[in-house]
């Protein structure tokens, strides 16, 4: 079959994601000069499931020249608005649900140029965003005796999930790494700090590319930018020969274009 058959098959039957749903900001928190911290409340999060650490939820905010939130429909591969035009919509790492009182917690990387970092920058108690989730997460391994654990920071909100979830037995060994040393929180972590404008990923990747093998029992979380996570990837995968399941890598943004799974 030609790829483009086959492409369009998978599309065809690519099962839609909930729908969007209203959600206010309740309350505005700057963590760090590089993350905001927002608590939304709606009734969707009423009936959001959470199992998992590391999963995702989609937020559609505004377009930083537009005041009205116009909530998008999935039209067979995307969601789209009702003029066809494509939506402000990201992923996020969803944090301290509360199903009955109906909250949720998402933490935003200030990185000065995105539709949703805009957003969150100038968001006041009120202010509306829909929200569509959740996407699938991470489970650490019952297997693991060592978590060896990498990521930038919008993984940081990930990361912190891990770290809790991770039985006290496990040997955590954390690497994150910040743009600037104030964007460093009080977490039993390696801190890289990789100034804006280098290589984004590029320590953590080295970290990862100076192990030589991995032993029985240790396994590996990593996201962040989408080509660190390559050759976290490579080294991982193709290197050392490590099985997929003993190893989970996700790209969570790419420079220049919007986050990897829209
Ligand atoms: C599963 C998953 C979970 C995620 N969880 C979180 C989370 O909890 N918190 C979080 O902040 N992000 C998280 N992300 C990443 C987030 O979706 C992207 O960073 C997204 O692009 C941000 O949207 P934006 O509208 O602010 O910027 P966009 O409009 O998407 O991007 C505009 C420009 O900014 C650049 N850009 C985007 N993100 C960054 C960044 N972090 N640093 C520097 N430049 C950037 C883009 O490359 C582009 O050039 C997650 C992504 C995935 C896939």
């Amino acid at each position: 079959m030609a790829d483009d058959d086959l492409k369009a098959r998978l599309l065809a039957v690519r099962t839609p994601p909930p729908p969007p749903e209203p959600v206010t900001v309740v309350e505005r928190t700057e963590v760090t000069p590089r993350l905001l911290r927002l608590r939304l409340e709606g009734d969707v999060l009423h009936r959001l499931e959470v199992p998992q650490v590391a999963m995702s939820v989609r937020l559609v905010v505004p377009w930083p020249d537009e005041d009205e939130l116009v909530i998008p429909e999935w039209q067979g591969n995307e969601f789209l608005r009702a003029d066809g035009s494509r939506p402000a919509l990201r992923t996020f790492t969803p944090l301290d649900h509360d199903a009955d009182a109906g909250r949720l917690t998402l933490e935003i990387v200030r990185h000065g140029g995105g539709a949703v970092s805009a957003w969150a920058e100038r968001a006041r108690p009120g202010d509306r965003a829909a929200l569509s989730g959740c996407s699938a997460g991470y489970d650490v391994p019952d297997a693991a005796t060592q978590l060896l654990v990498f990521g930038d920071e919008t993984a940081i909100p990930a990361v912190r999930q891990i770290l809790a979830a991770a039985s006290t037995s496990v040997d955590l060994d954390v690497h994150l790494e910040v743009v600037a040393p104030e964007a460093r929180l009080d977490l039993p972590v390696t801190w890289h700090v990789t100034p804006e404008g280098a290589t984004p990923g590029v320590e953590l990747a080295a970290v990862v590319e100076s192990l030589d093998a991995l032993p029985d029992g240790t396994y590996v979380w990593a996201a962040g930018e989408a080509s660190a996570m390559q050759r976290i990837r490579n080294h991982v995968y193709k290197t050392l020969g490590v099985d997929r399941d003993r190893a989970a890598v996700r790209g969570y943004w790419k420079p220049a274009r919007t986050d990897t799974t829209g």
